[in-house]
């Protein structure tokens, strides 16, 4: 199948428009219309070549929702016309112990990520949602619910899994104190979600500039993390705290804010941090966690979330071709949103 999307064909040159090749259907693939595609700091991240050296040409984008335009054969839970999504990963070994527990992510043969990976039959490279097709395994695929606002459900497939499953498994319940570092694509869902559970939210910011946005959310206040008196006298108030922040930092502002037991999880910055003390981590059996976006049973757990609870992302619409300023914006941490990109207004 013939489409086209916008790619990146180097680290330092703008994302422009791509002629390119969807594969012909295997027997489990579902092939999808994107309506709407949003995007994180991630495809930022890859573009930019952070993480290491990138296959381009690369079409980014893993926030992915659509319509079923046709499936192969063997596929059994999608229709023609059905409204699905597409998160961060489109496929993975599915025999390994991490697969069959529903986690994905962690598969033991690694999985194969929306963009800039080689296909595990092909070797392709999959390209990802800043186009107008994609052709997924329908394991890969999710339903989107009636409920929620197709246009408003992307975020929810990476900045919504990736803070939903850290808050689930650290145990964020009615009463939790949580504190989200960092109020941006994640950090805003993050707010939602944890507040959705019960929990009483903070979020911890540069400044106190996007305090009106946080309380938006549901947020209670917001902390500056550049205010110590404040960091001072907030010691000791969070059971968990969702750092978001994506670039090299520092932890040691962060970890007193823990009470005893309270565990800090880093979705944000994957590679080297300032080096931190172990000191506030003793001194009160503190954890530092980690934590990478969710399984593809949680993925659709945190979509029927978000409907139950009547949760949207903040999306901010934009067209293809405003890809590259929106980069610009996503790089000075500035919003405290999601740009979403609006494919149907996309012309071949
Ligand atoms: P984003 O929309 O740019 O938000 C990041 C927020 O961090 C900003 O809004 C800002 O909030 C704060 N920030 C930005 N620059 C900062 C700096 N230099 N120092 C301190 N704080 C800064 O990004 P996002 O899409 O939410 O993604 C956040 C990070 O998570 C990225 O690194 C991304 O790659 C990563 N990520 C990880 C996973 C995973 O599975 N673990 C999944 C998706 C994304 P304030 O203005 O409030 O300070
Ligand atoms: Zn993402």
């Amino acid at each position: 199948m013939k489409t086209i999307g916008y790619a990146a064909h180097s680290a330092d040159t703008p994302l422009v428009a791509y002629h390119f090749e969807r594969r012909n259907l295997r027997p489990n693939d579902v092939a999808i219309e994107i309506l709407y595609s949003g995007v994180c700091h991630s495809d930022l991240h890859t573009v930019n070549g952070d993480w290491g050296e990138q296959p381009y040409p690369l079409v980014p984008g893993h926030e992915i929702v659509g319509r079923v335009l046709e499936v192969g054969p063997d596929v059994t839970k999608y229709k023609v016309g059905q409204n699905v999504a597409v998160g961060c990963m489109v496929d993975s070994c599915q025999t390994c112990d991490q697969c069959h527990n529903h986690e994905e992510q962690y598969c033991r043969n690694g999985m194969t990520p929306t963009y800039g990976a080689p296909d595990r039959i092909t070797e392709e490279i999959t390209q990802g949602g800043y186009s107008k097709h994609i052709v997924v395994r329908e394991e890969f695929v999710l339903n989107v619910p009636e409920k929620l606002d197709m246009k408003r459900a992307a975020p929810i497939l990476c900045a919504g899994i990736t803070t939903y499953s850290p808050l689930r498994t650290f145990g964020v319940k009615e009463g939790s104190r949580v504190g989200v570092i960092g109020l941006g694509g994640l950090g805003h869902m993050a707010v939602q979600i944890a507040v959705a559970m019960g929990a009483e939210v903070t979020v911890i910011s540069r400044s106190t500039d996007k305090e009106d946005e946080a309380k938006e959310l549901g947020a209670k206040g917001i902390l500056s993390s550049s205010d110590e008196a404040a960091l001072e006298a907030a010691a000791s108030s969070f059971d968990v705290i969702i750092d978001t922040v994506p670039v090299k930092h520092d932890l040691n502002p962060y970890t007193p804010l823990l009470d005893v037991d309270g565990t800090l999880v880093i979705v944000g910055q994957v590679g080297p941090l300032n080096e931190p003390s172990a000191a506030p981590l003793i001194m009160g059996r503190r954890r530092v966690a980690g934590s990478l976006i969710g399984g593809i049973k949680e993925t659709q757990e945190v979509l029927d979330f978000c409907a139950k609870h009547n949760i949207h992302p903040k999306c901010e619409m934009i067209a293809m071709e405003d890809i590259n300023k929106a980069y610009k914006t996503l790089e000075k941490g500035d919003i405290a949103h999601r740009f979403v990109i609006d494919m149907t207004a996309f012309e071949a």
